[in-house]
């Protein structure tokens, strides 16, 4: 058995924001982490028995898609038409290979989409109703507008019309803000992520979303956007965010920390520092990442009060955490 076959570990997010002790009771706390364990579980299944990152990072996305608390799949935030536009992508470290869809209403688990798009076509990034068409051919049964109805964002959507503006999903009670910065006072993401290291030493990075509530119809963040929300190379980290995505865009941010580690020799820890620091918080944008190299370093960065988290490695012992201390 080598090293890297020791070293295998999953890490997974499950969005940022204003997430405090006040704003979260133990009780809900403990089921945004039961979630996150159990999305840690169907990873490290998959990687315990020798499966892809690419494998175990899908698993992990599908269980907290398929989870209505978290932003991504059931439970998605609604658009200001009181819609739902999904948006997922996925990276393969050792190919170089990606795939995404964006804007999507009838797709149950777009990670799953995503991949189909990696495995199945030369192309990177399906958009709207043919990346509909596309899951659909795929043998991905669609799914009414209904199945992503969940009260809690309905509620959601409700108090950002009523204040006039774009929530981040973990969100609490709406703020004023100034008409010309409509992204920056918002308080929470729920966007779901993951990246890992298999026992083959590869690297994988997927995340999928829901975007945020009362987002204008069309209107793609960064997380199926190769290079901003999600990115992958074994070289040098597999990385997933959280956010306002238009900063995450703006500032390619997960390519960035790999091209700090790449160009400037950084370790993963700090190239994520200095990413959070420099290109996240420097602009005025809020969020965070998880990343993982190949010798299985991890990082959980976040500017945010909280970030829903976890981390398992090859001992299958899971750890969550949600606040930032
Ligand atoms: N980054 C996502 C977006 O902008 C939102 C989130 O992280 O919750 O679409």
């Amino acid at each position: 058995m080598t090293d890297a076959a020791d070293r295998f570990t999953l890490v997974v997010h499950g969005g940022s924001g204003i997430i405090t002790r006040r704003s979260l009771s133990p009780s809900l706390e403990a089921q945004y982490r039961a979630v996150l364990a159990a999305a840690l579980a169907a990873g490290h299944h998959v990687l315990a028995d020798g499966g892809s990152a690419m494998d175990a990072v899908v698993a992990a996305i599908t269980v907290m898609e398929d989870d209505p608390l978290y932003n991504a799949g059931k439970g998605a935030a609604y658009t200001a038409e009181g819609l739902h536009e999904l948006d997922a992508a996925v990276m393969c470290g050792a190919s170089g290979q990606a795939g995404a869809v964006a804007g999507v209403k009838t797709v149950r688990n777009p990670i799953v989409a995503a991949r189909g798009v990696m495995e199945r076509t030369r192309h990177v990034l399906l958009v709207g109703e043919g990346a509909e068409s596309f899951a659909a051919e795929m043998g991905l049964a669609p799914v009414e507008p209904a199945y992503f109805h969940t009260d809690h964002r309905w509620d959601q959507l409700q108090k950002a019309r009523v204040a006039q503006r774009v929530l981040l999903d973990h969100d609490g009670a709406p703020r004023a803000e100034p008409a010309a910065a409509p992204w920056k006072a918002d308080d929470k993401f729920g966007t779901v992520g993951a990246v890992a290291l298999d026992r083959h030493g590869h690297l994988a990075a997927g995340t999928s979303t829901g975007g945020l509530t009362n987002k204008p119809r069309g209107r793609v963040g960064d997380s199926p956007i190769i290079g901003a929300g999600t990115w992958a190379e074994d070289a040098t980290c597999a990385v997933s965010g959280t956010g306002t995505g238009e900063y995450f865009m703006r500032g390619v941010l997960a390519f960035d920390v790999a091209a700090r580690m790449r160009y400037a020799g950084a370790t993963l820890a700090d190239a994520a520092a200095q990413t959070v620091q420099a290109v996240l918080t420097g602009r005025g944008g809020r969020g965070g990442l998880i990343g993982i190299d190949a010798r299985g370093e991890v990082v959980m960065a976040f500017n945010t009060e909280g970030m829903y988290r976890g981390v398992v490695r090859a001992d299958g012992v899971a750890q969550t955490a949600v606040f930032l201390a």
